[in-house]
């Protein structure tokens, strides 16, 4: 069955017309489906009942969600969706004043199998489309509108590597960012990568304002491959690709780096990180780990962490640690469906 989310313009404009309906309705349902959120053809309020009754017959209805948690400080929730074949996927509100963000899936599991991760572990199951990105953001805002709040931020740093599903993801770019859709600022976007040149450098050209982040974790390559073992591109590969997108876009990239105890978390490796980025404009974020279950890697020490970001300061890298919110309901991603299909098994 079609799902309207799954449609862009033209062939949302396309179903309009083959139901003999006049094509100014097919922006109506634009706007339904992405500024008010509401996905079930039945409760689109401004369409005529005859023209709802059609598109009920050809299009699956809003589904809610599987299972949600919320942190015990509230700042954090979590919630498991299931595709129309029954894959689960991830979604996260993060609520810190003035900031409500949305952490978006781009894909079911993943194929770069960072050690640490618990998607990682998942291996890749799918690619999500651009409409199942989206449920997810219309879910997110519905949450923060249903709060008497609104959300302002989109990250792409969910279940997967939005790079390796770039169709999709540029598509739910151009929805975000659409006037007549989430009519969202791409300077409030970020898409986080692992780092996939060529596709670094599309993003440069087709999106200039959305935020690159790229995960390094390692300064060195063995020691990257040994955490990020993604076939391909090396470190220096990745760089050419910031430098590159540096250039094009006039912007500013951030590097995540998560800290693991005793692997990449000493000052030499903070400053052959800062001697690796000398030149790029950038910023760098430490994430200490969040462990999962099964997942390699301890969490280091306070002291080590902030150890890292001085030697990083004192080369000249402007670096923050990332603030964790929501270690009580496993917000690191892939832990809640990794949970989900333990139980199931
Ligand atoms: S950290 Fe991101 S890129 Fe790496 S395995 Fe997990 S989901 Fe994939």
């Amino acid at each position: 069955m079609t799902e309207l989310l799954d449609l862009d313009r033209a062939a949302l404009g396309e179903l309009v017309e083959s139901l003999g309906q006049p094509g100014y309705r097919a922006r109506q349902i634009w706007r339904q489906m992405y500024q008010r959120g509401t996905i079930d053809p039945m409760s689109m309020s401004d369409l005529p009942t005859e023209l709802r009754q059609q598109l009920s017959e050809v299009s699956s209805s809003d589904r809610e969600p599987v299972e949600v948690q919320t942190s015990s400080d509230g700042s954090t929730s979590k919630a498991l969706l299931r595709l129309g074949d029954d894959e689960l996927i991830e979604t996260v509100l993060i609520r810190s004043q003035p900031r409500d963000t949305v952490c978006l899936s781009s894909q079911a599991g993943c194929a770069m199998g960072c050690v640490f991760c618990a998607t990682g572990l998942q291996g890749l199951r799918r690619q999500l489309t651009a409409g199942e990105i989206m449920r997810q953001a219309i879910l997110a805002r519905s949450w923060a509108r249903d709060e008497g709040r609104e959300l302002t931020h989109v990250v792409f740093m969910g279940m997967g590597e939005p790079l390796a599903n770039y169709g999709s993801v540029s598509e739910s770019i151009e929805r975000l960012t659409d006037p007549d859709g989430f009519a969202m600022s791409p300077r409030r976007i970020t898409v986080s990568t692992v780092g996939i040149p060529q596709n670094i450098r599309r993003l440069a050209t087709d999106h200039p304002h959305v935020n690159l982040a790229v995960s390094l974790h390692a300064p060195d390559p063995k020691l990257r491959r040994e955490l990020v073992p993604v076939p391909g591109a090396s470190v220096e590969d990745i760089l050419d690709a910031v430098r590159e997108h540096n250039r094009l876009t006039g912007g500013r990239v951030t590097f995540e780096y998560v800290l693991l105890r005793g692997v990449n978390d000493n000052r030499g490796h903070a400053r052959r990180l800062a001697e690796r980025i000398r030149g790029l404009r950038a910023h760098v974020n430490l994430i200490p780990l969040n462990p999962s279950p099964g997942v390699v890697g301890e969490r280091p020490s306070r002291r080590a962490t902030l150890g890292f970001q001085q030697a990083l300061q004192e080369c000249g890298v402007p670096t923050t640690i990332r603030v964790e919110q929501g270690r009580d309901i496993a917000a690191a991603c892939g832990q809640l469906r990794g949970d989900r299909v333990r139980k199931q098994q």
